[in-house]
Parts: C-alpha cells; sequence; structure tokens
C-alpha cells in the first residue's frame, strides 16, 4: 500500500526503520527482529540506503524480501548523491517491477573516507530525486527528511524551512524527521513549516540511546543532534548497558507519550535492528499494538 493512502487512513502511523546487515548471522537476526515486532501491526517499515548507495544490493534484496515474506509495506531509501539518472531510472523501474510504489528520497552524504568530486552525478539536492521520481512515476508515494534541530550543512535555517517545502512542492507526500530528544525542537520545526505553509504530515523519529558507544556514534553520525543535560546526566549515571538501555527506553517511551497526546501524525522509530525497546515502549504505554496506541 502506497504510504500516503496509509497515512490518510489513520489518525497516527507507527514506522519502523532497519538498516541492511552485513552478514549472514546478522540477516537471521534482522528477520527475528521483525517477526517480533510484527505483533505491533507497524504501519509500514522502511530500509536505509548506505551512504553514496554503499548497500545498494543489500537494500534492494532486503526490501523485496520483506515485500515478498510479510504483509507489511515497505519502503526503500534512496539517495541520489554521485548517481546518474540512468541508475535511478534502474533502481526505480526494479521496484516498480516487484510492486513497490514507495520511496524515501534522499540526497545522502559523502561515504566515509571518500570525496566524491562536485560535478558527479546528475542531482545536486533531494529536491532533484524528488522531482525526478514524481516525473518518472507519478504513482510513487514519495517520503522525505527533515531535521527538527536544523540539518549541519545549514548556515542558515530560514533558508533551510524553504528547501523542504522545495521537497514538497517537487512531489513529496510527507516528511520524516531526522531523531530529536525534546519534543519542544519537533513542535517549534512542525510550527515553523506551518508559517512556510509545508502542509504534509510530518512525521516524529524517534531512536531510543542503548548504549553509551551508540550514542556517540548516533551523535557523530546525525552530526547536530543535542541530548539535553536530563537525559545525558542519567546515562553517564547508569552503572552499565543495561542500564543507559533503560534510561535510553523511558525517555523515548515519554517523548511518544506526549506526541501522541500532542496529536503527532506519525512516529518513526529508528530501531538500530533490534526490537526489545520498542516492544518495551508499547508495553508501558499499555497496549499491544499500533492500532490501539491510534485510537
Ligand atoms: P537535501 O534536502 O538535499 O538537503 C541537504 C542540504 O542542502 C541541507 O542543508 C539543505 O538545506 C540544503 N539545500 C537543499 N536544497 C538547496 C538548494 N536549492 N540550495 C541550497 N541549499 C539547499 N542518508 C543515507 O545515506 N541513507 C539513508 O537511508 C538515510 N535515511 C534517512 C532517513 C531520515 C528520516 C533522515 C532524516 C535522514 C536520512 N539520511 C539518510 C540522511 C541524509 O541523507 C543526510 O542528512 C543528508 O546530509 C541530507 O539529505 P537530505 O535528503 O535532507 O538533503
Amino acid at each position: 500500500m502506497k504510504i500516503k493512502d496509509i497515512i490518510n487512513s489513520t489518525k497516527i502511523t507507527f514506522s519502523f526503520e532497519f538498516f541492511p546487515p552485513k552478514t549472514g548471522d546478522g540477516w537471521e537476526k534482522l528477520f527475528q527482529t521483525i517477526s517480533k515486532l510484527m505483533p505491533l501491526a507497524p504501519s509500514w517499515v522502511s530500509v536505509t540506503y548506505g551512504a553514496g548507495g554503499s548497500t545498494r544490493d543489500r537494500t534492494h534484496e532486503l526490501v523485496i524480501r520483506i515485500h515478498k515474506e510479510t504483509n507489511i509495506s515497505v519502503v526503500p531509501h534512496l539517495s541520489c548523491i554521485g548517481s546518474s539518472k540512468d541508475e535511478i531510472k534502474k533502481i526505480l523501474e526494479t521496484y516498480i517491477k516487484n510492486g513497490i510504489y514507495n520511496i524515501f528520497a534522499i540526497r545522502g552524504d559523502q561515504p566515509p573516507g571518500q570525496v566524491l568530486p562536485p560535478d558527479s552525478g546528475d542531482f545536486k539536492y533531494a529536491s532533484d530525486l524528488i522531482y525526478f521520481i514524481k516525473k518518472f512515476s507519478p504513482d510513487i508515494s514519495v517520503g522525505a527528511a527533515g531535521y527538527a534541530e536544523g540539518h549541519p550543512e545549514s548556515a542558515d535555517r530560514l533558508a533551510e524551512i524553504r528547501h523542504l517545502k522545495e521537497k514538497v512542492e517537487a512531489g513529496a507526500d510527507y516528511i520524516i524527521t531526522q531523531l530529536f530528544f525534546d519534543n519542544r525542537d519537533f513542535y517549534d520545526f512542525c510550527d515553523r513549516c506551518e508559517l512556510r505553509d509545508i502542509k504534509v504530515p510530518i512525521i516524529a523519529g524517534i531512536m531510543a540511546i542503548n548504549s553509551i558507544r551508540g550514542m556517540h556514534r548516533m551523535a557523530e553520525l546525525t552530526g547536530r543532534i543535542r541530548i539535553p543535560a536530563p537525559l545525558l546526566r542519567s546515562v553517564y549515571r547508569a552503572e552499565s548497558d543495561e542500564y543507559v538501555e533503560k534510561v535510553g527506553t523511558h525517555w523515548a517511551t515519554e517523548q511518544v507519550r506526549d506526541l501522541i497526546e500532542n496529536k503527532v501524525r506519525g512516529v518513526h522509530f529508528y530501531t538500530l535492528n533490534t526490537s526489545k525497546s520498542s516492544l518495551q515502549i508499547y508495553e508501558s504505554l499499555g497496549v499491544k499494538n499500533s492500532d490501539q496506541l491510534s485510537k
């Protein structure tokens, strides 16, 4: 089902993001995770695309396997940095051939340790990719990335919202935000979008911190995430990763509770390919599945 239609058919969506594992063992564990998350009745799941297309084949394989082996809608992420129009066209053709009419379209970042020449590839920004996808097939439902705390490259936050609007004008049906730990940043972002007449649904990206190492890696990857002092204090106070995980899950649960109370259109969980924190969040919210949460 197209994500646009899923969003329109329910009050709140709950989606889960996975990355394509590198090893056979990782694949097996991921499918165990997916089967544990299925009872939560996710609205859809998505699969990331490694920086600069580094996981291209694994992303395709995982997306198509989820599509064939489960009854859940799956969204492939697709980045355009360094890609030609021909390459993107071939990828879109493969998805359509397999009955997949959803794409989460991002520009992407330079692959680690590589610097692509500035004129490599046919696309400069995600809006170019979104425009290309919609022209290729208006039937594809497209999602775009937003940044509650601002994108690390943006010197000008006013211009950033203008560029976000360009993605919507190019055809994005919905926005999913980068993870954030203070809901006030998200609400302010939504207000600023509204002021610029961005009317598509904005879905909140939530990640539960599960280890100190993971927290540092996440900070490095996202570049601009503010971890509020009360959360950091509890993380540093925790005596082991087990307790860090409890702290992280508790914080994420309270964020989700508050988002639901404030009528968010959707929550997108960055799962890190594990099920534990998502299962605990639902349990702490007193429900067995997403349908109960969206009532
Ligand atoms: P863009 O929208 O192109 O923006 C990039 C920068 O350029 C911003 O600072 C923007 O303000 C600026 N800009 C945009 N248009 C213009 C213009 N016309 N003129 C001047 N400046 C402009 N990365 C991956 O590699 N794989 C993934 O699977 C992936 N999944 C993600 C999922 C989510 C929910 C999010 C929030 C991010 C994801 N990313 C992923 C990260 C993303 O690729 C990076 O954050 C990247 O740096 C920017 O991508 P974008 O699509 O937001 O780019």
